[in-house]
């Protein structure tokens, strides 16, 4: 039985004073649940104070990129090598760093291939532009970014990956207001699994996790976690909220403890 991933992705935001608040608040408010995994996904900076503070019980660290060679003349990089012991996540292919950074589908394929090498496990960040949605390239897009993302792995290696659906028209830092509706999300994840069983097979296929991640505030948990073949939520500017990350964690579990009874 997978547990229920939850991923806060905290950006480009807090200081190592403010990363230490919230780290304290959630200590305190997020129980320790068997049922969810609860990723916290600081900047590179924050990364080592919030490691010696959070409680390891309840919380796993991720980084928000990586480095796709281990080490040498790259002035401001910082590697998956560097990484190793630290995290035990990476979000790779992050639609700000395609756009924002103009990561190419190979940069993103060398990055995952990287992760893996360095025993982190990639979350690939996959989805369309509103244009490609509106021009009907969703299926497309996906397609292409997830096999040239993990065309450098084994059937093994894949089977560990996290898929995280994006569509990048739903993210609030693209302007984005609410969820992905039921049916989209629906769509998108079983196309992410043909995908991956057109190429590495069934069982490859239901190994991996696909989480959605898109404006996911408390309200919408329960909504998505019910969508056949989610396997958890990847929220951004709500994980900044202890309030709003908190009870993402607690209704998640409610689902999950629901799911179970039903
Ligand atoms: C994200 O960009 O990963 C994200 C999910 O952002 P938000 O929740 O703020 O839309």
């Amino acid at each position: 039985m997978k547990k229920i991933l939850i991923v806060g992705n905290w950006k480009m935001n807090l200081n190592v004073q403010q990363a230490s608040l919230l780290v304290h608040k959630l200590n305190q408010l997020i129980a320790v649940h068997r049922d969810v995994e609860v990723v916290l996904t600081p900047s590179f900076l924050t990364l080592q104070p919030v490691s010696q503070e959070i409680d390891h019980r309840k919380f796993r660290l991720a980084a928000q990129d990586g480095y796709p060679i281990d080490e040498g003349g790259y002035t401001g990089a910082v590697s998956f090598s560097m990484l190793q012991g630290l995290v035990q996540y990476a979000l790779i292919g992050h639609s700000e760093r395609r756009i924002h950074f103009n990561e190419s589908l190979e940069l993103i394929r060398d990055k995952v291939q990287a992760a893996v090498r360095n025993g982190i496990v990639p979350v690939l960040c996959v989805g369309e532009t509103m244009q490609e949605r509106l021009e009907g390239q969703t299926r497309l897009v996906i397609h292409d970014q997830i096999t040239t993302a993990l065309s450098n792995l084994t059937d093994d290696e894949v089977a560990k990956v996290v898929i995280a659906y994006e569509p990048i028209w739903a993210i609030k830092s693209f302007g984005g207001t609410k969820p992905a509706t039921p049916e989209d999300i629906q769509k998108a994840v079983s196309w992410i699994r043909s995908v991956v069983t057109d190429l590495y097979g069934a069982k490859t296929a239901q190994a991996i996790r696909v989480i959605y991640g898109a404006s996911v505030e408390p309200d919408f948990v329960a909504g998505i976690l019910n969508i056949e073949g989610v396997d958890g939520l990847l929220p951004g500017s709500a994980s900044l909220n202890y309030h709003e990350f908190s009870k993402i964690v607690e209704k998640a579990h409610a689902v999950n403890l629901e799911q179970k009874r039903g």
